[in-house]
């Protein structure tokens, strides 16, 4: 049985980082596509129009969510696929079309600059391709959590074909320049890859704009069904299919369509971009709350001390040795996404105490879970192995209340 908080009846969910409840349009939106309308898109008859219709739809309505044309969404299995795809296209595509010339002209193998702190899914596919005819470079954030764009601009070489930087870490929640390194790749004829996946549909995002290429994206980190994504890939440039097969998604992206999926999708990211001044508003307004109970923590913890002027960001110099602090910047980040380093605790223990009070926390990404290791975020912005152990992460949704921050706060009070 689920464990439920005491005081308020219900489990108090505060990992939306790891992944979000479905919202209740988004199951209206899929069950007309998992009963009756079940045809397959690809079908002439009445009804797989009706669901080619109904495709179409989802994929004008998520277009206009960021600025891109409908003919530049494709769909996938998720923010893992969309990522692989993104960055095996480019640099396979790039080595298979051009690899004779480059080796005619004596040039080394394709080049990625990618940051050090990306989900494993952009991390690990990079791996892969280091093993296989190109060459990486991992720039490491600052203790702010925010990679340097100069750090970025001085690995660029003219090999370089692909930049890959996270909109919002999924970890820290912190947002990363993106506009910037855009523009800095646009500048060299680099393109530009994006693991929007933990911020879309959170913030505004315009591709255009910020001279973005390849934006990945995940519907279950918005409210939309488990198993479902997309890859935006800019008309301008040419990037191999991933999956062969048949003709669908363009001819670049085959095997039948998931069209509850798509159009639950879709239903979950109109409803994000609707509701997103207020979502931001209620959540800063959650966030602001969070920091005055954090503040009050380190006050009664640190007996005698200011509280707020104890409460330091990882990035600045000599914190109180015993304060709780905010890992990453405070300004520059999702809102309600927070990521907290408590001295002296076990991180993993607390997550599962918390659990047992119906408070739904993370140490470190859910995929971390499996492999036990310590977080590769964290290390990457400087934090000790020990330090890394003691943070975990608070991802708030709308849905939150203060009485819930509240309960957090009275539970950790009483543990240090
Ligand atoms: C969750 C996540 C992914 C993986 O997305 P899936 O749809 O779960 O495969 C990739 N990147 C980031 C930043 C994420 O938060």
């Amino acid at each position: 049985m689920a464990c439920i908080n005491k005081t308020t009846g219900r489990i108090i969910y505060m990992d939306n980082a790891a992944t979000t409840p479905l919202y209740d349009e988004a199951l209206e939106a899929m069950m007309p596509y998992l009963k009756g309308g079940f045809a397959n898109p690809a079908a002439i008859y009445d009804i797989g129009q009706e669901a080619a219709g109904a495709v179409a739809a989802a994929r004008s309505d998520i277009a206009s969510t960021l600025g891109a044309r409908p003919n530049e969404i494709y769909f996938t299995s998720g923010g893992t696929e969309a990522d692989n795809w993104a960055i095996k296209g480019v640099a396979l595509g790039e080595y298979l079309s051009h690899g004779s010339h480059r080796r005619a002209a004596g040039t080394d193998r394709p080049h990625i600059i990618t940051s050090a702190f990306e989900h494993h899914a952009v991390l690990n596919t990079c791996k892969w391709l280091e093993k296989n005819e190109c060459r990486v470079s991992y720039v490491n954030p600052s203790a702010d959590g925010i990679v340097p764009v100069s750090e970025i601009e001085s690995h660029i070489c003219k090999d370089t074909v692909l930049i890959s930087v996270m909109l919002a870490n999924n970890e820290t929640g912190t947002i990363q320049s993106v506009r910037e390194i855009g523009t800095l790749a646009h500048e060299h004829g680099i393109l530009f890859h994006t693991d929007a996946v933990a911020a879309y549909g959170h913030i505004p995002v315009n591709v255009k704009e910020s001279n973005i290429d390849l934006m990945s994206a995940s519907a279950h980190k918005f409210n939309g069904p488990k198993g479902t994504g997309f890859l935006y890939v800019s008309e301008e440039i040419k990037l191999p299919p991933f999956m062969h097969g048949g003709a669908q998604e363009q001819g670049r992206r085959a095997g039948t369509v998931n069209v509850p999926g798509i159009v639950g999708m879709a239903a979950a990211a109109v409803s994000h971009h609707n509701d997103m001044e207020a979502d931001i508003a209620r959540l800063n307004e959650l966030g602001s709350y969070f920091f005055e109970r954090l503040s009050g923590l380190n006050a009664s913890v640190l007996k005698g001390s200011e509280g707020l002027s104890d409460m330091k960001v990882s990035g600045e110099k000599e914190p109180g040795k015993d304060a709780v602090r905010i890992n990453g910047c405070i300004d520059k980040r999702l809102p309600g996404s927070f990521n907290i380093m408590i001295p002296g605790v076990n991180a993993e223990e607390l997550t599962v105490r918390l659990g047992m009070e119906g408070i739904c926390v993370s140490a470190g990404a859910a995929c971390a879970t499996y492999q036990g290791d310590s977080s590769h975020v964290l290390k990457a912005m400087g934090l000790t192995k020990k330090e890394a152990d003691s943070s975990i992460r608070i991802s708030l949704s709308s849905a939150n209340t203060m009485q819930e921050i509240d309960i957090l706060f009275e539970f950790l009070r009483g543990i240090l």
